[in-house]
């Protein structure tokens, strides 16, 4: 037996429970992996992506890099930052806490995203300080 997807790929039920089980995927086929998405109100462009390995929630999140104030302002408004953390192969979200904010302000060592609020207007941003890590080479080096 098969599920069908709202997009329309098949998948079947046995990867998708076990998807679901090691939490790489949620119920509504959100997974580990930030992946752009538009918002289902506003239809603004977004990134979505569980925001923890363990008990992860779904973050749907403003894909512009705050400055320490903007994350300030986030949060003054209700909002909840997240980390996006990127290597090869690897686009996660990643919740942040008081003691994240602190030791790593916005704009140090990672981009912070702010949770997406249907028009709440841009908040004070900041250059990306993520680098796209090189690819491993693919042929020796001699
Ligand atoms: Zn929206």
């Amino acid at each position: 037996m098969v599920t069908v997807a709202t997009i329309g790929a098949v998948m079947p039920d046995w990867l998708v429970r076990h998807l679901q089980t090691i939490g790489a995927m949620g119920n509504d086929r959100i997974g580990r992996q930030a992946r752009t998405s538009r918002c289902v109100k506003c239809r603004a462009v977004i990134l979505v992506g569980l925001d923890g390995d363990r008990c992860g929630w779904v973050a749907r999140v403003d894909p512009l890099p705050l400055a320490p104030i903007g994350e300030a302002v986030a949060l003054l408004a209700g909002r909840s930052s997240y980390a996006l953390r990127i290597g090869v192969g690897v686009c996660e979200l990643q919740y942040r806490d008081r003691w994240q904010i602190l030791g790593s302000p916005a704009g140090t060592r990672f981009d912070v995203l702010a949770e997406h609020a249907c028009g709440a207007g841009s908040l004070p941003s900041a250059p990306t300080v993520n680098q796209m890590p090189e690819p491993p080479p693919q042929y020796p080096p001699f």
